[in-house]
C-alpha cells in the first residue's frame, strides 16, 4: 500500500522531534505535525535540564556514576512502585540522551551538573540556554534530516485500517496516511476536566496553576483511547508547592523560612528538593503548611540569583507589600500570629525556640539545613504565609507503552502501528525522580519511538 509518510509524529516537543529526527535520520520520510504556530511545546518553556548517569560530562569532573545506580535510586524513592522495565530504559539510554543531543551542538557545562534529585550524585545535567536552546538545536537537525512540518494542525483522530492498525491521521476532514503514528502530544495540565479526573491531588488546590503550553490539553491520550489504548499512572506528575503570591515559578523558596504544619511542628527541610517536597506537603494534616519568618528577615530579605533568580518576590519591600495586602498574615507574637492561621500556638512556640537554639548552634538538629540557612526567628512582628502543592509543572497519567514506545491496549497487546513517548505516556512514576526526569524521558523514548515506528515501513519491493 502506498502512504503519504513512512512516520506520522503528533507534537513537536522534546519528544516528538526526537522521535521525528530519529526516524529521518534512519531514511524514513516523517511529518510532524503541530497544533502551535511554532514547536517547542513546554519543552521550550522548560529550564532544558536532562537526568543522566554516566555521561561524558560527570566524566570530565571526576564523577563516576552509571544506569544501575541511577535505577536503584529511582525505584528506592518510589518503594517500588514504578515500571521496572521502563525504568530500566530509561536510565540505561539517559547517558546515551545526553552525548545525543551534544552532537547536535547543545552545550552541557560540567560546571553547571548539580544534585538535582534526594541523591547524593550530581546528574542534573542543564542545557547552557534552557530547554529552548534544545528544541532548536533538535528542529535545526531535523530540517537537515529532511523532516517535513505542519504548523497550526491540531489532530484530534488517529485513522484505523479494518485489521486494527493505525495508519494515519485525520484534520479538517482531510486524512493523511502513514505506516505508523507517534503520539507526542506531552501532558494534560491546561485541561481542567482531565486535571480533575486524573491528577486530582493537583487539582484540588487552590490556586492552581498550569504553567506549561496551552497546548496541553490532554489530545494524544484522548487519541489513544478511542483505539483502545489504556491510561496508567493515576494522580502522577508534579505539582510544585507554592506560597501563591504571584504567578511565577518558586520552586525554591528562601532557605530561612521554616515551615511548619497546622500542630505548629516542622515536618521537612525546607530546602529539600521539589521531587520529594510537595508530597511532604500533601501528607499534612489539610495537605498544607505554613511558612513562618520575622520582621529581622523581611527586612533582609532579597532576591538569591542562582543560575537564574529564584523566588524574585521575596524581596524586603514587596514583602512589606504583601503584608499590607494581607496575603502574609502578621502577628505581634508567635502566640497571635499561629491563632490567627489556625496553628497550635504552643507548639509553634516550642519549635520556634528550639529552632532559635539550633541557630546559636549553628546546626540544625532536627532537619540538618545546610547551616548558611539558619536565622533566628525572634524579632516581632512575626509573619505567615500559607503554602500548598499547587504549580503544575508535569502530568505523568498517560498512555501505557512497552520498551519500545508501543502504546499498549488494555489487554497488554501492542496497537499496531501506534507509538508514543514523552508527557503524553505514563513512564514516569509517582514520586517525580529529581529534577529532569522528564526531559531524559522525552529523549530516550522519543528516539525509540521514531526508530521503532520506522522499523513498520513495508520492504521496498
Ligand atoms: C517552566 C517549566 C520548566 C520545566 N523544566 C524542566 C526541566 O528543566 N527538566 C525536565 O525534565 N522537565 C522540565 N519541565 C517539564 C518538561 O518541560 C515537560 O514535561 C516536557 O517538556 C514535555 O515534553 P513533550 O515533548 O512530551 O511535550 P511538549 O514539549 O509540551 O510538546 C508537545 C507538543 O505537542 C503539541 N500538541 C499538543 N496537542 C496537539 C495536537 N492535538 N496536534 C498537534 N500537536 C499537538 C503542543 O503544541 C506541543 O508543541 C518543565 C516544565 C515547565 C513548564
Amino acid at each position: 500500500v502506498q502512504r503519504d509518510y513512512d512516520v506520522i509524529v503528533i507534537g513537536g516537543g522534546i519528544a516528538g522531534l526526537s522521535a521525528a529526527l530519529s526516524a529521518a535520520s534512519d531514511g524514513g520520510n516523517v511529518l510532524l505535525v503541530e497544533a502551535a504556530k511554532s514547536l517547542g511545546g513546554s519543552s521550550a518553556l522548560s529550564t532544558g535540564v536532562l537526568y543522566a548517569a554516566g555521561t561524558s560530562v560527570q566524566r570530565k569532573i571526576g564523577i563516576e556514576d552509571n544506569a544501575d545506580a541511577m535505577f536503584h535510586y529511582a525505584m528506592t524513592l518510589n518503594a517500588y512502585v514504578a515500571q521496572p522495565s521502563l525504568i530500566r530504559t530509561l536510565c540505561d539510554g539517559s547517558a546515551d540522551a545526553i552525548e545525543w543531543l551534544m552532537s547536535f551542538g547543545v552545550i552541557f557545562r560540567p560546571e553547571a551538573l548539580y544534585v538535582a534529585g534526594v541523591d547524593t550524585v550530581p546528574r542534573g545535567h542543564r542545557a547552557n540556554n534552557n530547554g529552548k536552546e534544545i528544541v532548536d538545536a533538535l528542529d535545526q537537525a531535523a530540517s537537515v534530516a529532511g523532516v517535513n512540518h505542519a504548523f497550526d494542525t491540531r489532530v484530534r483522530k488517529l485513522v484505523k485500517d479494518d485489521g486494527g492498525r493505525i495508519i494515519g491521521i485525520q484534520f479538517d476532514g482531510e486524512v493523511v496516511t502513514a505506516s505508523s503514528v507517534v503520539l507526542a502530544t506531552g501532558g494534560f495540565g491546561n485541561n481542567s476536566e482531565m486535571l480533575a479526573r486524573y491528577y486530582p491531588e493537583a487539582a484540588s488546590s487552590e490556586g492552581l496553576w498550569y504553567v506549561g503550553t496551552p497546548f496541553a490539553r490532554g489530545d494524544g491520550l484522548s487519541m489513544g483511547m478511542e483505539v483502545g489504548a489504556e491510561l496508567g499512572g493515576y494522580n502522577t506528575g508534579l505539582v510544585e508547592v507554592t506560597p501563591g503570591l504571584v504567578k511565577e515559578l518558586d520552586s525554591y523558596l528562601p532557605g530561612w523560612l521554616i515551615h511548619v504544619n497546622r500542630d505548629g511542628r516542622r515536618f521537612v527541610r525546607e530546602t529539600g528538593a521539589y521531587a520529594i517536597m510537595s508530597g511532604a506537603v500533601q501528607a499534612q494534616v489539610g495537605g498544607e503548611a505554613f511558612a513562618i519568618f520575622d520582621e529581622a528577615a523581611r527586612a533582609d530579605a532579597k532576591v538569591i540569583v542562582t543560575y537564574k533568580p529564584l523566588a524574585p518576590s521575596w524581596t524586603a519591600d514587596q514583602l512589606s507589600v504583601f503584608i499590607k495586602e494581607g496575603k502574609i498574615v502578621q502577628g505581634d507574637s508567635l502566640k497571635e500570629l499561629a491563632d490567627k492561621i489556625g496553628v497550635r500556638s504552643e507548639t509553634l512556640e516550642t519549635t520556634v525556640k528550639k529552632y532559635n537554639e539550633d541557630c546559636d548552634q549553628g546546626s540544625d538538629s532536627a532537619f540538618f539545613k545546610d547551616s548558611k540557612y539558619l536565622k533566628k526567628i525572634s524579632t516581632p512582628p512575626f509573619y505567615a504565609r500559607r503554602l500548598r502543592p499547587g504549580t503544575v509543572i508535569v502530568t505523568a497519567t498517560g498512555l501505557r507503552i512497552d520498551t519500545s514506545a508501543r502504546v499498549l491496549d488494555a489487554a497488554d497487546r501492542p496497537i499496531p502501528g501506534l507509538y508514543a513517548a514523552g508527557e503524553t505516556t505514563c513512564v514516569l512514576p509517582r514520586r517525580y525522580m529529581a529534577g529532569g526526569a522528564s526531559l531524559t524521558n522525552n529523549v530516550v523514548f522519543g528516539k525509540i519511538a521514531g526508530t521503532r515506528a520506522l522499523d513498520d515501513v513495508p520492504e521496498a519491493a
